[in-house]
């Protein structure tokens, strides 16, 4: 590759810090949470006083990493952590290579060659020679910069793979030469217990779902005119009811099978429209494809929305939807259900990985399995209100309960306390009465 021929002063400097992250107070949870999770947040920042940390990831914008980073790090920041976000570099051909080994990794059609895993080696080669800084620990988000610890080992004294993907059913050949690499990490953390693939046997394994900040604008609950009159914006007619389903443009988000639920469901709802709302993420070259594909299936259908780009008002349409779609094929996690749920909106999703952790009958919405049942859940909620608002309502509470970002960050706080303060064996735990210093926090 051109670029590593340069000589380093030269080249621009690969892995950079995403600045404006900004601090934020646990203080705006103390309405929202049970005081013990904040006490331990808060118990667990004193353990790890002085300990600086990084994630690195491969965008800043776009999905759902990048989306929990820029709310996860000010929330060290207020607890006095020294926390630091780099975004990888690479060009067009790497970040193709990374878009098919996630597609490998979650069990789909794969041509990965030995070539790939060599542009995949030489770019993590080259951003490595950036990490300057030493850290107590580096987490290492996703399969793009896997590769990184094998060329900075140095660079930490502990290092995490974080994986936010569906790897239970991964093509095996790209998975032994992941769980090889990952191999050489002090932990491995997935969204689900059975992400978790053979090959790491010995290394220490952690689960822990994502979470969504309730307090950005887009998962702000807004006054439902003001929410009204944003939709109508981008054309829904707010006299009317609409269904969302919001995703970056991917086959594994299914929004062709969305499409399909949608056109099943007109003729019996002829007042109904669809918004899907879509955007592209840095590091996902397939997204235009994919873009152009729903353009096309979308034709001939009235009342379908595509809209492009939105990131914050993202919020009024999951708010003011009857009904939110999230019909993935495969889904680490899906954040968007939690924002939907957070707003009390119930979600039909795909019966698949972390959409499991987050609906199931009775609590918040439907998991389904084809696009028929899709649109025969949409239907019967549309026109339930009472069985609709109940379901929204458990939702919400379960998010409350399970999916906000403190309770992720207590367990990833938890893991490096674990990691960093151990001395070879099982650090001390927190316990209710080791409060002393949260009275301010509690109220
Ligand atoms: N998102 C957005 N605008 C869009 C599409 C997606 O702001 O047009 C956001 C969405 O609200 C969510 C994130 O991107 O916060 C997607 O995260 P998720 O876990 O659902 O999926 P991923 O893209 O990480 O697979």
């Amino acid at each position: 590759m051109k670029l590593l021929g340069r000589s380093r002063a030269e080249r621009q400097s690969i892995v950079h810090y995403v600045e404006e992250t900004g601090v934020h107070s646990l203080l705006h949870y103390a309405e929202l949470l049970d005081h013990t999770l904040l006490e331990e947040l808060e118990w667990l920042a004193r353990q790890l006083k002085g300990v600086n940390i990084a994630h690195v990831n491969a965008t800043a914008n776009g999905g759902g990493v990048a989306e929990i980073l820029h709310s996860m790090l000010p929330l060290y920041h207020g607890l006095g952590i020294d926390a630091s976000w780099l975004v990888l570099r690479g060009d067009d051909s790497f970040f193709n290579v990374t878009k098919q080994m996630h597609n490998c990794l979650q069990g789909g059609a794969c041509g990965l060659t030995d070539a790939d895993w060599d542009m995949h080696a030489a770019w993590n080669k080259y951003n490595a020679e950036f990490l300057d800084s030493t850290y107590d620990a580096i987490i290492v988000h996703d399969p793009q910069p896997v590769a990184l610890r094998e060329f900075a080992p140095n660079a930490a004294e502990k290092w995490v793979w974080r994986s936010h993907i569906d790897t239970s059913a991964p093509d095996p050949n790209s998975w032994a030469r992941l769980s090889g690499l990952v191999h050489n990490f002090d932990a491995a953390v997935f969204s689900l217990p059975e992400f978790a693939g053979p090959g790491l046997n010995g290394l220490f394994i952690d689960v822990m779902p994502p979470a969504i900040d309730p307090f950005v604008p887009k998962n702000v609950v807004m006054p439902e005119s003001e929410a009204l009159s944003i939709v109508a914006r981008y054309g829904i007619d707010p006299q009317r009811p609409f269904i969302t389903q919001v995703s970056r443009f991917d086959p594994w988000k299914d929004p062709l099978g969305v499409i399909e639920c949608f056109r099943r469901l007109k003729p019996d709802n002829p007042e109904l429209q669809l918004a899907m709302l879509g955007n592209f993420a840095d590091d996902d070259p397939e997204g235009r494809v994919m873009y152009d594909k729903v353009v096309v299936a979308a034709q001939g259908t009235p009342d379908v929305h595509i809209i492009l780009g939105l990131t914050d008002l993202v919020g009024p349409f999951q708010q003011m939807s009857t009904v939110v779609l999230q019909k993935s094929l495969k889904e680490g996690f899906g954040l968007t259900a939690t924002e939907a749920l957070w707003k009390s909106t119930p979600v039909i999703a795909g019966n698949v990985g972390g959409l499991r952790l987050q609906v199931s009958d009775g609590v918040g919405g439907y998991l389904v399995d084809s696009v028929d049942e899709c649109a025969e859940r949409v239907d019967f909620l549309i026109n339930h209100n009472a069985e609709r608002e109940a379901l929204g309502a458990a939702g919400k509470e379960h998010v409350r309960t399970h999916f906000l970002l403190p309770r992720l960050l207590r367990d990833e706080m938890r893991l490096l306390h674990q990691l960093l303060n151990s001395n070879g064996h099982s650090a001390r735990q927190w316990t209710p009465d080791q409060t002393n210093s949260t009275r301010e926090l509690a109220g």
